[in-house]
């Protein structure tokens, strides 16, 4: 199997570390970010596997523009001819993928952190380095549900991104944290609930705070952009990865 269905018609489709989402709703399909450029063959694999045609993709929604997370969105956009969403914020991000903000120098961590080295290695053969932009993106709204397969509702989470938008599930009970929230930190290596590092986080201060809206979603299971699924809440991870802290 490609996919492993983590809640109720949502299943998770990851590669090279980083997670993708696909999210079912009578028939039709939502996806949720879009991985590395390797990830490609891998969708198709994923939507024949749950027996979805690629015409019943109706929307990709990314929950921010990094490269590791739009390295299809170009392709899902002019091959299944569906909208692209994303937070306006991140709309320039999403056309030019390596200009990216980043607190922290991104060379000494796989230094500091060899066992990062493997996923970022991982990363690159994915494809990481060779990311088109996309345009013509669709504006999320601020809040409230937006008119996709799951009907999700847009928790906006900056910090990670300027425009980084969590998407809840209500009557799922889930949560797509994005990388405002992983369970594994592809700069350092290490797994539970954190926000991700200053190598890739735009703004630390307010990754922490956006674990408040987080927290407040009250879902149970957390689906994260990096690492497994968590199942224990996503007050129990909102509070680890305050404990973790900036890093
Ligand atoms: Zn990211
Ligand atoms: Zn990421």
């Amino acid at each position: 199997m490609i996919t492993s269905e983590v809640a109720d018609r949502v299943y998770r489709l990851g590669h090279a570390f980083v997670n993708c989402y696909l999210v079912e709703d009578d028939g039709r399909v939502l996806i949720v970010d879009a991985g590395l450029p390797a990830i490609w063959p891998l969708l198709a694999g994923a939507l024949r596997e749950r027996a979805l045609r690629p015409q019943d993709v109706a929307a990709l929604v990314l929950t921010h523009a990094h490269f590791d997370h739009t390295g299809v969105a170009a392709r899902v956009q002019a091959h299944l001819g569906v909208p692209v969403w994303a937070h306006p914020h991140d709309f320039v991000l999403a056309e030019h993928p390596y200009r990216y903000a980043h607190e922290n120098p991104r060379a000494i961590y796989p230094i500091r952190h060899p066992r990062a080295l493997r996923i970022l290695g991982s990363m690159a053969a994915a494809g990481a380095l060779r990311v088109p932009g996309v345009r013509g993106l669709q504006a999320l709204p601020q809040g409230g549900p937006v008119d996709v397969p799951g009907r999700p509702v847009v928790v906006p989470t900056p910090g990670h991104t300027a425009g980084h938008c969590a998407l809840h599930l209500p009557d799922r009970d889930v949560v797509l944290s994005g990388d405002a929230l992983v369970t594994l930190d592809p700069y350092t290596g290490v797994p539970g609930p954190q926000i991700v590092a200053g190598a890739a986080t735009a703004d630390s201060a307010l990754a922490l705070a956006s674990l408040e809206p987080l927290a407040a979603t009250g879902a149970t299971t957390v689906l994260p952009g990096h690492g497994e699924p968590w199942t224990d809440g996503v007050a129990s991870a909102v509070e680890q990865a305050r404990r973790v802290g900036a890093h």
